[in-house]
């Protein structure tokens, strides 16, 4: 099984694609280059050949006219010709009368015989033809032999014999067949060659990205440098510059991690630390009296409930961290719902004489998640509320397109200082932390808020003047975006 993985990871590595396209284009045409030109060369060769004979017999025929051979075919010095002809190609050359006979043959073999073939007779049609019979490797050629005839008007030719001439190419076949077992052999050697350059070739271009694999390793393992540098191809530094980005990105994440596990557990440990000084201290005191026993009592009750909200604060937290997957999203009435959360919050405004008003401009439904977008909202009023002047308001205004819906919370509180506008989203950020942990205040409430306005894909911004008030705006898709 792992070898049949180890060979189709080999198949489909860069390594044995790049080897494949060596061999692709180092190969095949040097293959096919070699069999083209061995052909062209035979095909060539033989029309040379043939044309040469040609032109030869054409001489002799003419010859053969003008010494009225074909009627006194005893002329020794036609007959030597033939003979010559014949020897030079290594063939046979037959003369043929009129009447179809065999006056001459080169090899003696068929002399005064008679000859009707379909060359034969084309011949005396006056067709010259040129033949190559590859399988039996010869070439066969018949020549009409012209005789001018003395017509009262004008000077005709007649065909009065043919020529056949069968030429062996013996000689092209062995040319070729030395030709051919030195191509075969250089080809070999080509494609030995290439396949020799095409492994060592394509080694050497994937060399860059087996460096850069091992290199991901040893950052894997913890060890080596802690950034990604191969920079033999654009390619290459590219991919390292995008990794070195996300190793950063990872690096942030993991340190933000980090120092949330230490506020959590900072947070966590005060209202402990407060229990635990209180409860030393009555039972350090022996017979303390018993409205002290109430009030350190009450103080402990205190730092429970203060626990309990951080806790639960921190739930609230972890839910919204997941993935938008786990909203859920219902049509919800935004007017009904900011009159709801108006209602519960009016005691706790009321308390510190803090007027609450809400304006609609339109009746609003959207589909959100119905809780985290209560819970969002919630901390955005209870912040108005708990940070701002005696007799002072909170404007929670209402108001839609048709893509979103815009909530506007302004409050004429204390306001925020301008270097801390950029923190109050952090877990556990407080301006004045005394001054929030008295009044219950956990650093959790706007981290929440944004991460439940970012999952329905809303947006949230804030403009405070120090002194004078603080303003929220928030907007949301009134149809969920998934
Ligand atoms: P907390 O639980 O302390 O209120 P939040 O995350 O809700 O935590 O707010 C973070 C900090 O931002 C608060 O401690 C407070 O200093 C500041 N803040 C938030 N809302 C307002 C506001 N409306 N007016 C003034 N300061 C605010």
């Amino acid at each position: 099984m792992s070898k049949l993985k180890y060979f189709t990871d080999y198949f489909k590595s860069l390594n044995f694609r790049l080897m494949l396209l060596f061999a692709l284009f180092g190969i095949i045409p040097g293959i096919l280059l070699c069999f083209g030109m061995l052909n062209s060369y035979e095909k060539r060769a033989i029309s040379l050949r043939s044309s040469e004979i040609s032109s030869h017999a054409k001489i002799l025929g003419n010859q053969i006219i003008s010494n009225d051979y074909l009627n006194q075919p005893d002329s020794s010095q036609i007959n030597a010709q033939l003979e010559q002809l014949s020897t030079i190609y290594d063939g046979r050359i037959m003369i043929i009368d009129g009447r179809f006979r065999i006056l001459k043959d080169t090899y003696k073999l068929d002399e005064h015989k008679t000859i009707i073939s379909e060359e034969v007779i084309k011949s005396f049609y006056g067709e010259e033809i040129t033949k190559y019979d590859k399988q039996n490797r010869y070439i066969e050629l018949a020549l009409p032999l012209y005789e001018p005839l003395r017509d009262e008007t004008e000077e005709i030719q007649e065909v009065a014999g043919v020529m056949l001439v069968s030429v062996s190419t013996d000689g092209i076949s062995l040319n070729e067949q030395y030709l051919r077992r030195n191509a075969t052999v250089m080809v070999l050697a080509g494609v030995f060659a290439v396949l020799v350059l095409g492994i060592l070739s394509a080694l050497r271009l994937v060399h860059p990205f087996h460096k850069m694999a091992g290199k991901i390793e040893e950052i894997q393992a913890g060890y080596g440098e802690d950034e990604l540098n191969v920079n033999d191809y654009t390619e290459t530094a590219k991919i390292c510059d995008t990794f070195n980005r996300l190793l950063g990105r990872m690096k942030v994440l993991d340190d933000s991690r980090q120092e949330f596990v230490s506020n959590v557990s900072h947070e966590l440990k005060t209202p402990l630390t407060s229990m635990k000084v209180l409860a030393d201290s009555i039972n350090s005191m022996g017979d303390a009296p018993v409205e002290l026993y109430k009030e350190f009592m009450a103080d402990i009750g205190n730092e429970v409930e203060r626990e309990t909200k951080i806790i639960n604060d921190l739930l609230s937290l972890v839910k919204m961290d997941k993935s938008a997957g786990d909203l859920n999203i219902s049509n919800v009435n935004i007017n009904e719902l900011l009159e709801q959360i108006l209602k519960r919050l009016q005691p706790i405004a009321k308390k510190q004489d803090i007027e609450l008003v809400l304006e609609s401009f339109r009746p609003v439904t959207a589909e959100v998640d119905e809780v985290k977008i209560t819970i969002a909202i919630t901390n955005l009023i209870e912040n108005g509320i708990k940070y701002n002047k005696k007799d002072g308001w909170v404007h929670v205004s209402l108001n839609a397109d048709h893509q979103y819906f815009y909530l506007k919370v302004e409050d004429s509180g204390i306001g925020i200082p301008e270097d801390s506008l950029e923190h109050i989203y952090e877990r556990f950020y407080r301006v004045d932390k005394s001054h929030s942990r008295e009044i219950g205040g956990t650093g959790l409430g706007l981290a929440i808020t944004r991460s439940a306005i970012l999952m329905h894909r809303g947006a949230v911004k804030v403009f405070s003047t120090e002194g004078e008030g603080t303003i929220f705006t928030v907007r949301i898709p009134l149809k969920y975006i998934l």
